[in-house]
């Protein structure tokens, strides 16, 4: 398959955008959606932007832990909110992960494992992060029938004000 924004291969199918992208406009989706995270977290752009410069979306899981600027990144992903927000369904366990406190976001909350995956193995990023929980499997399967489903549950829970 051809990219759908230009004439390279493509490199990955983003069911977020329902696009085959070639590795350039796939790093830049990524590296976007990231930034826009940063902006959109009530941080001033302009420090958004240089705290992102100083950590993520360039490297992306180099543990963003950075205290610049007063805010520390974290790097849970889409998985371990999701994970979270299920488990407050079906067993009414309080997530102990938030997307954002005062000085505190995770920019990755969206990003799935399968994007960050795709994203730093093209980076040369090593990257290791494996689950093994049932209910993960189940969000999977669901994601398969209907995509965009593991970020439905995370915006439930973010609408929620849980995570
Ligand atoms: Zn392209």
């Amino acid at each position: 398959m051809k990219c759908s924004l230009c004439d390279e291969d493509s490199y990955f199918y983003s069911t977020y955008l329902k696009q085959w992208l070639c590795k350039k406009h796939f790093a830049k989706m990524i590296e976007r959606r990231i930034r826009r995270n940063i902006l959109n977290n009530k941080f001033k752009s302009k420090d958004g932007y240089e705290i992102l410069k100083s950590t993520p979306a360039y490297k992306v899981l180099e543990k963003l832990f950075n205290e610049k600027g007063g805010i520390k990144l974290d790097s849970y992903i889409l998985e371990d909110f999701a994970l979270e927000v299920m488990k407050y369904f079906l067993n009414g366990e309080n997530p102990v992960i938030k997307i954002s406190k005062e000085n505190y976001f995770n920019p990755l909350y969206n990003v799935s494992l399968e994007e960050l995956e795709a994203y730093c193995k093209m980076k040369n990023i090593e990257l290791n992060i494996q689950y093994n929980d049932k209910i993960l499997d189940f969000l999977n399967s669901m994601e398969k029938r209907r995509p965009g489903s593991k970020i439905s549950v995370v915006e439930s829970g973010r609408i929620l004000g849980i995570i």
